[in-house]
């Protein structure tokens, strides 16, 4: 191995000048038959560099074939990792609490997002709207009846609460359904044998896009469709949804418990 490559990593950029290898040496220059030879140290870096060459054995022992090894905070591998390398070099935010109740694999994209929208409650409501300055009326597109903020529209309207009843009356759903939005998340992290935590994510998930999409349809194209109608798109998606991910571990039983 060139000294410059492993000087660079251990001294500094200006690579093996510190410590007096010529600019093409190899580690073998760097060290006698019996020691490493190199001269006192005369910053922290060098001493650092010291101090850990006395924790390697000497190359001139060594017989075996120099190998490069690429090293993060985490993982030491031959190969180079440019994930491992992004990972270690990111700032990256604790992960929050909710992201796994959200996020999981097999979801459906789509789906996903719009639940991570919802969670933040940032889709763009009427209630919302009108907070930002909007002259416009207030009113759910669903009832008519409340004002139409998420909670409001994707859980306690009687059009919301209808369909809920009708897709999630198999999966052991709470007597009252969903008064707040805490109360859906705790309800998505529980999990029994009729109804495992990944049938409740993506049933839920695909009832909320369903539901924000009805209401965009009756406020943008005037098309109003019944409860029963909405059950049976969310019926036909989950039934496709677990079929196509029939040969995954987690989705193996989860037709019959949907069906059921
Ligand atoms: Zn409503």
């Amino acid at each position: 191995m060139a000294f410059k490559d492993f000087g660079e990593k251990r001294v500094e950029q200006r690579g093996p000048s510190q410590p007096r290898v010529p600019i093409n040496g190899l580690v073998a220059d760097a060290c006698s038959p019996t020691a490493w030879s190199l001269p006192s140290p005369r910053s922290d870096r060098a001493v650092d560099l010291h101090i850990f060459l006395t924790s390697i054995q000497c190359p001139a022992y060594s017989t075996d074939a120099d190998t490069y090894e690429w090293t993060t905070s985490t993982k030491q591998d031959a190969k180079f990792s440019a994930q491992n390398t992004w990972q270690d070099m990111r700032l990256s935010a604790p992960v929050q609490p909710v992201a796994e109740t959200i996020w999981f694999k097999g979801a459906i994209p789509r789906n996903n997002f719009n639940m991570w929208i919802a969670n933040l409650n940032r889709l763009p409501t009427r209630a919302r709207l009108a907070g930002w300055g909007l002259q416009i009326n207030k009113a759910c597109c669903l009832c008519s009846a409340f004002e139409e903020t998420r909670d409001h529209l994707l859980l306690s309207c009687a059009y919301s609460m209808e369909v809920w009843r009708l897709s999630i009356g198999r999966l052991n759903p709470p007597n009252s359904l969903f008064r707040t939005w805490a109360e859906l998340l705790s309800w998505i992290r529980g999990t029994s044998v009729a109804a495992p935590s990944l049938l409740r994510k993506l049933a839920v998930q695909c009832i909320i896009y369903h539901l924000w999409k009805q209401r965009n349809n009756v406020l943008h194209n005037h098309t109003v469709l019944p409860p029963t109608t909405i059950f049976r798109i969310v019926d036909k998606e989950m039934r496709n949804t677990i079929t196509a991910r029939r040969e995954r571990k987690h989705f193996i039983n989860l037709m019959v418990k949907w069906m059921r």
